[in-house]
């Protein structure tokens, strides 16, 4: 089913035009009014400076109380002689004290400018206000009403405006720019950020076709990184290390499989050989219950694999159960050297056990157990006759350090690294003889992983080797 057209379903191309567009249109608009705001609040003030210093000039000379002029038949001479061009343009008229139209400039040809109330009361108070009127002729007109005081009283009031028109034009033509240009170019930012985005994302879809074609079966194919080490270059060598990854582990796991069928075939080979032997010539009990012996111990030997593998697999899901409560590794260290002391013995092996810290770790015994039965174990398979092994217990601030150290034929340093790999074997044929399926270290190091501790080992060929575990200590 499709899903719905949203926001987000749509491409990155489209969002990135969309995004664009509108952040554009959100410039100009506002861009636009703080424009017209800033522009109209000059033109205002300007206009406003203009009408106050004519009327300034005015009331300072000529109609500065008490008027003698005889004003309705001079006027227009006396704002021509007096003002000459400073009055041109301008509306101009006088009233008296109570309002009424004392005399008009012939600009207003015969019309009057209207004086509200405001404007009246507040030249009764001695004080300017300026308005704009827009019902006093086809366009707005910026007023200045002016009070003429004598002995505080106020004696005259002289009105002078002026004509918005050209104003109102620039607004005008300001309003067609950006109603007509606006769209205009952000049609045009648009088409170009369109085409620009696809370039840029284009190296993206390179990328999205390449890795729909690497697949399981395919793992060792990269994505071609040509470009520069932008973020999508950055973006294809992350892909390129995740392949890596996925690569590494589908070849261990492969690995893994192969090994685990080998290690399972070997036994069963062993037994079916045996058996189709005795079958075609043993005939003497004796014979049978050899051959029995014989199988029960490939049996054993099975069930031993699959135990562990049972084990690692349930590590690797986060099964294993654990019981986790205080343990005291120098009793338990000290129990499993008595328990292997015997086959050390038998072995030729000198066991010792050197120091024995009294340290205490959150863990499950079990696991512990085994952990440090399999270090012993392995010490005791890979030393010869005659060698030695010691056993040791440190507390060390946060940590309780195990020691297993042999002088055993070592690991040469290019086998280190593998060494908990599952099924790693150094030498295959003779560890096979002395039983092991290499398995036991991995263990080793899941048990130590989930007691978040850590394994290290010090080993040189012929010269021994010294396998440190590093399990947090529990204080008390
Ligand atoms: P295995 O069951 O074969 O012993 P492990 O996982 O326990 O498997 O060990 C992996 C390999 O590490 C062994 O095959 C062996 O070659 C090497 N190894 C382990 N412990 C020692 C040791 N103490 N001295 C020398 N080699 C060792």
């Amino acid at each position: 089913m499709r899903s719905p057209c949203t926001f987000m379903n749509l491409t990155i191309r489209t969002k990135l035009t969309l995004w664009y567009t509108t952040l554009l249109t959100i410039s100009i608009l506002s861009f636009g009014l703080l424009f017209s705001y800033t522009l109209s609040k000059i033109i205002i003030e300007n206009v406003d400076s203009r009408i106050s210093s004519v009327a300034d000039m005015m009331a300072n000379s000529v109609f500065k109380p008490p008027l003698t002029l005889n004003l309705p038949e001079h006027f227009d001479l006396i704002l021509e002689r007096f003002f000459g061009i400073k009055t041109a343009g301008n509306y101009i008229q006088v009233l008296n004290s109570m309002g009424n139209i004392k005399v008009t400039s012939s600009t207003l040809e015969g019309t009057t400018l209207p004086l509200s109330e405001a404007a009246y009361r507040n030249a009764l108070k001695g004080r300017q206000t300026y308005e704009l009127v827009k019902t006093a002729g086809p366009f707005p007109i910026r007023i200045v009403t002016y009070p003429i005081m004598s002995k505080g009283r106020l004696e005259l009031i002289l009105q002078v405006g002026t004509s918005m028109k050209g104003t109102q034009d620039i607004f005008h033509a300001l309003f067609y720019i950006l109603m007509f240009g606006g769209p205009v170019m952000v049609i045009l930012a648009g088409i170009i950020g369109w085409f620009l985005a696809g370039k840029a994302l284009s190296p993206v879809d390179n990328i999205t076709q390449m890795a729909r074609k690497i697949g399981a079966e395919s793992l060792n194919e990269r994505l071609s990184i040509s470009g520069p080490r932008d973020e999508i270059g950055r973006l294809a060598e992350t892909f390129n290390d995740m392949i890596s990854r996925l690569e590494a582990s589908f070849r261990k796991t492969k690995r893994f499989t192969a090994d685990a069928s080998h290690e399972l075939k070997t036994p069963l080979t062993i037994m079916k050989g045996e058996i189709e032997v005795a079958l075609r010539t043993e005939n003497t009990v004796e014979g049978l219950k050899d051959v029995l012996l014989s199988t029960l111990e490939e049996i054993d030997r099975m069930s031993h694999i699959v135990r562990n593998l049972l084990d690692l697999a349930r590590a690797d899901t986060g099964d294993i159960q654990l019981t986790f409560d205080k343990v005291h590794l120098d009793s338990l260290l000290r129990e499993r050297f008595k328990q292997s002391a015997k086959r050390a013995a038998e072995a030729g092996l000198e066991l010792r056990l050197i120091k024995t810290d009294t340290v205490t770790v959150n863990g499950d015994r079990v696991r512990l157990e085994q952990l440090i039965y399999n270090l012993i174990d392995n010490a005791i398979k890979y030393t010869p006759d005659g060698g030695k092994i010691e056993l040791s217990l440190e507390a060390e601030k946060d940590w309780a350090i195990i020691s297993v150290k042999d002088t055993g034929v070592g690991i040469s340093k290019d086998d280190l690294p593998y060494l908990f790999d599952r099924f790693y074997r150094v030498d295959k044929a003779r560890t096979r003889d002395a039983g092991g399926v290499g398995l036991g270290l991995s263990i080793c190091k899941e048990i130590v992983t989930v007691h978040g501790g850590r394994i290290d080992i010090e080993s040189e060929p012929d010269n021994g080797s010294n396998f440190i575990v590093y399990l947090p200590r529990l204080m008390e």
